[in-house]
């Protein structure tokens, strides 16, 4: 049997457990410090004004409840974050830095056949702005997409179904997505950075710089900043009427985890709302409230709280949609 070497599995451990703590400390991630600090000051603010949501119950005891926090689902979703680690060192993380090269080979492309365009007469501060704007646009669109073709594409659902089978929530739930789902949204985030940063070089042939904040797109950071955690919980805050056409609240996401299936196609967007009204998707929090959150029991392609069921079991579910797909086609073309 060969030896291991002492060295290269430090290098394996330690490259496994990056992802692990960067999800902490990369302002990139939902879960990063900062965003659960902004969520708890904001979920608490809640407890003390809307008192009716805490009930008889002391605002730590409603903010943690046990029956969330150590329910057998809420588990899941932390096995999941762990199970995940080493798919996005080796998978992820490699895939993830080809946008620059994707957006290198966009820019040869449009100066082959557009030309090389004239300087720009926009100022750089300009410039940044636009980039910033379009890249936040488009991240969040292709979002909306993708998560919209989820809930459609048979096959893609089967795989969905892990992230809407959350009997309880917490900002962990984040992490609760099949690992191949992961990966296609990962896809998506590079082809776009990769496309619009190729665009945006070709056009102004400066560094088109995006505002951020600590290296992360600024509307994000700020969106992220003030309750992209709480979707993910228990805590029911909604907006003003007015601004739930533009941005989904916190309840409007809930409303999208409710165990009615009426409501699982709705609200399919990540940050802004205008997706889903020019869809006709959107729903108000004022217009449903979800009694339960998961997904009703014939619906379910996997155990909601077991770490081999929802990664093996969602696999089935698609080669059982093929299967029953396939007799369709040929009567079709037959
Ligand atoms: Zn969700
Ligand atoms: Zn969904």
């Amino acid at each position: 049997m060969p030896s291991i070497d002492p060295e290269k599995l430090n290098r394996f451990v330690t490259a496994m457990l990056a992802p692990l703590s960067s999800y902490f400390t990369d302002p990139g991630q939902r879960v990063y410090w900062a965003y659960l600090v902004g969520a708890l000051l904001l979920a608490a603010a809640v407890g003390l004004i809307r008192t009716e949501q805490r009930g008889a119950r002391s605002l730590l005891g409603w903010l943690f409840p046990r029956s969330v926090w150590f329910h057998p689902s809420s588990f899941l979703d932390v096995k999941l974050m762990f199970a995940k680690a080493p798919i996005k060192a080796f998978v992820f993380v490699p895939v993830a830095g080809s946008s620059f090269g994707l957006a290198l080979w966009v820019v040869a492309r449009l100066d082959r056949y557009l030309g090389v365009p004239e300087p720009s007469a926009l100022s750089p501060t300009t410039i940044s702005l636009l980039y910033t704007v379009v890249l936040f646009l488009g991240w969040d669109a292709s979002r909306f997409l993708l998560h919209s073709l989820a809930h459609r594409i048979p096959a893609l659902w089967e795989l969905h179904k892990v992230h809407h089978s959350a009997q309880v929530m917490t900002p962990f739930t984040l992490f609760r997505a099949h690992p191949v789902e992961s990966f296609l949204f990962m896809l998506r985030g590079v082809l776009v950075t990769g496309v619009l940063t190729g665009v945006f070089f070709h056009l102004f042939r400066t560094e088109a710089l995006q505002y951020e904040f600590v290296g992360v797109n600024a509307l994000g950071f700020v969106l992220n900043l003030v309750g992209g955690n709480l979707r993910h919980s228990h805590v029911r805050l909604c907006y003003p009427r007015w601004l739930e056409y533009v941005l989904i609240s916190p309840a409007q996401h809930q409303i999208h985890h409710s165990r009615d299936p009426s409501h699982h196609h709705r609200n399919c967007g990540a940050w802004l709302a205008v997706w889903d009204w020019l869809a006709g998707t959107l729903i108000l929090s004022s217009e449903a409230r979800p009694r339960a959150f998961g997904l009703p029991t014939k619906d379910l392609n996997h155990s909601p709280s077991g770490l081999m069921s929802a990664l093996l079991r969602p696999l089935l579910g698609i080669a059982r949609v093929w299967q029953t797909a396939r007799p369709t086609d040929l009567s079709r073309t037959g």
